[in-house]
């Protein structure tokens, strides 16, 4: 997050001067956003883009030793062919880790360990997954939320309890006034820190100071993805999207149910 300037497009769309603008919405137009700003999408958009995504870039790779396979053959004698089996075989591979994942959502158990799921490799497909739904025409805020809902799946199905003072839940900025109220209420219920991070690295640096055991945390579908990416393989997470009904970085609703149920997950209530 970080541009504080209000902006104009060539088409004089007016933003309001005390919008602050992240990062990630470094484009947006002024536009009403797409369905309200409620991007809720199935998850099979970020099984499909991943897998389109493996399957692309496994083309690309054999495109490459294609055009390469001259000097690579004079290199070593049939490494052109061995190239083509490794591509073929990793992209086999990448396809039944998928599968496992899509088996670990469906049932809701933890089929793989963390580090091979939501930990670890899956967070490595989350920018795969919206830039392939991109080359199609799917904005990353669709992809991106059905995304996060395969991670908290995942993550809903460990077994992993904490005591509130080794819980930090992390709000950005833009929630409105009902919702803020509404997160400041379940922290008080449950004697839990509550922090409002108005900048993605502040959140970082306070989950790097504070060194919760598990964090839940709040943020449009954009500024998760990255978050989620940059930060659950060192702490556990439960990732809550909103909504935007007035654009982007002002007014933000939530879930506050769904809020509580993740903040009772990890405090085992
Ligand atoms: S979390 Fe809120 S303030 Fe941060 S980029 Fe998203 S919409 Fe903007």
């Amino acid at each position: 997050m970080g541009i504080d300037a209000p902006r104009q497009t060539g088409q004089l769309i007016k933003i309001e001067t005390d919008r602050r603008l992240g990062h990630e919405w470094d484009e947006w137009d002024g536009t009403p956003l797409d369905n309200g700003g409620d991007f809720r999408a199935p998850v099979g958009l970020y099984f499909g883009f991943t897998a389109v995504g493996f399957v692309l870039a496994a083309g690309v790779c054999a495109l490459a030793v294609y055009l390469l396979a001259p000097r690579l053959e004079a290199l070593i004698g049939g490494l052109p062919t061995g190239l083509y089996y490794s591509i073929g075989a990793l992209l086999a591979l990448g396809l039944m880790w998928l599968g496992l994942i899509a088996l670990a959502v469906h049932s809701g158990r933890a089929v793989l360990p963390e580090r091979l799921a939501e930990r670890g490799l899956l967070l490595r497909t989350l920018h795969l997954a919206w830039r392939t739904g991109q080359l199609f025409g799917v904005k990353r805020d669709w992809t991106g939320h059905a995304s996060v809902a395969v991670y908290d799946r995942l993550a809903l199905a460990r077994r992993r309890q904490v005591t509130p003072d080794e819980l930090l839940i992390l709000i950005p900025r833009c929630l409105s006034r009902e919702a803020l109220d509404g997160v400041l209420d379940i922290a008080k219920r449950h004697g839990v820190s509550a922090f409002v991070a108005t900048r993605g690295q502040l959140a970082r640096r306070v989950i790097k100071e504070r060194r919760p055991r598990a964090v839940v945390a709040v943020a449009c579908e954009r500024d998760m993805v990255s978050g989620l990416h940059d930060v659950a393989g060192r702490v556990p997470v439960l990732g809550l999207t909103m909504t935007l009904p007035n654009g982007p970085c002002k007014d933000a609703s939530i879930d506050l149910g769904r809020m509580d149920e993740f903040v009772r997950k990890y405090l085992g209530r």
